[in-house]
């Protein structure tokens, strides 16, 4: 049994803040007593100290299977590190999930877990956009959902096919936006200031927007439910607003480093400690993402944590593999970037993390009461740290953001009657 006392309760699904004055769990983290108060939220920002529901990430390659980046107990302890009890996974492992052998190992490795992690399957062989994967039969094993993550689907026809096939099923389209034959043969950096003064040959803007113009247009159309991974650029986000407008049935995230860092932040070619794709952009990308996570076109924060070993980072620019472990920082970084400095408040920043994502999975989230079964997430607005390795749960460290100064951090998470904190 747990006892919690004092908590203030942040409520995303109604606006609203209380304060639990005393919560009981049974074992299995059910509640058996609650008492709490309405309390109004003006004040907010006079408290420090918040639970809620615990978070949901779209977009976690877990590297299962890989080469070494990750294990299922390290994945495990970079969620809980980050406030996550629910993962939904990519396909682009090693081998990648394209066939029943493939995603029953995984779900096999993920099955004694205290988080969720929902498997997508890839949609083509091998990820090579060529020959589709029987989708009902993947589904039928259990994949959650389809995505080609780390590739964009270039071939129209099976993009439409498994769109069709999503919208009779229910099942969502995770999309990687990024046309191959304008990002061919470029390294994954934007077409800018930074790339010319490193001799690099850059990626455009439009390669992303033109293919979030396709993806938008064939949900549009097939009625498909997609899910638009990490929007990068102001174009891609003109698109969306216009498609929503006129009913697709779309729903997009950003990433932590989109709304926090620029291609200026990208100080050397000697190493890819900032290589990621799509490519940090410029100063307006930036601002635009943030309006559009104020407006809702962007519906949520995703971190496309993507471990990778020191020997794939510290490598030339050109050379090292794109991609940042996001899991453990996410919410400490939309605490600092978006809060603190005041383009979110606290309900809009933690309903990107656990409402929206909740409802874009079609998961719904257990109301506060006697009898419900519910995980909360712990953390503070207002503790200034600094990042080191240590601090980082998953097995890799390649992060931006080791050494820098962030505001807030997440205390603990109470997950299946279980709590783990002290962070
Ligand atoms: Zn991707």
């Amino acid at each position: 049994m747990y006892v919690f006392n004092n908590l203030m309760f942040i409520n995303p699904i109604n606006n609203t803040l209380y304060k639990i004055k005393t919560i009981t769990f049974d074992d299995k983290g059910i509640i058996n007593n609650l008492d709490l108060e309405r309390i109004p939220s003006e004040n907010i920002e006079n408290y420090n100290t918040f639970v809620t529901y615990s978070f949901i990430d779209l977009h976690t390659h877990t590297r299962i299977p890989g080469d070494n980046q990750e294990t299922p107990k390290s994945i495990q302890e970079s969620a809980l590190h980050g406030g996550y009890d629910t993962l939904v996974a990519m396909a682009n492992t090693h081998p990648p999930v394209d066939n029943p052998q493939i995603l029953n190992f995984v779900l096999e490795q993920f099955k004694s877990l205290d988080i969720d992690i929902k498997q997508l399957s890839a949609i083509s062989s091998g990820l090579k956009g060529e020959q589709k994967i029987n989708f009902d039969k993947m589904s039928s094993y259990g994949a959650f959902g389809f995505s080609e993550d780390g590739k964009w689907v270039y071939n129209t026809q099976i993009m439409l096919d498994v769109l069709n096939y999503a919208k009779i099923n229910n099942k969502t389209i995770f999309t990687h936006n990024e046309d191959v034959f304008l990002a061919q043969n470029k390294t994954i950096i934007n077409d800018g200031e930074i790339s010319k003064k490193f001799g690099l040959d850059g990626i455009k803007n439009i390669a992303e927007s033109t293919a979030v113009l396709r993806d938008c247009y064939l949900s549009y159309l097939t009625g498909a439910k997609i899910h638009l991974q990490h929007i990068s650029t102001k174009e891609s986000i003109e698109i969306i607003k216009y498609f929503k407008k006129i009913g697709a049935n779309i729903t997009a995230e950003t990433a932590p480093h989109y709304f926090s860092l620029t291609e200026f932040d990208i100080k050397t070619a000697d190493n890819g400690y900032y290589k990621v794709n799509p490519p940090l952009r410029t100063q307006d990308d930036k601002i635009g993402i943030i309006k559009a996570l104020k407006d809702g076109t962007i519906d949520t924060i995703a971190t496309d944590h993507a471990p990778h070993l020191d020997s794939e980072k510290n490598i030339s620019f050109k050379n090292a593999k794109p991609g940042f472990v996001g899991l453990d920082l996410a919410f400490s970084i939309g605490l600092t970037y978006l809060y603190d400095k005041k383009y979110l408040n606290l309900f809009d920043l933690v309903r990107k993390f656990n409402e929206k994502p909740a409802q874009i999975i079609n998961k719904q989230l257990p109301k506060l009461e006697v009898g419900n079964k519910v995980n909360l997430t712990f953390f503070n607005t207002k503790e200034e740290w600094e990042v080191k390795k240590e601090e980082i749960k998953s097995n890799c460290k390649n992060t931006p953001f080791l050494g820098k100064k962030l505001k807030g951090k997440v205390k603990g998470i109470f997950i299946n009657g279980k709590y783990f904190g002290n962070f």
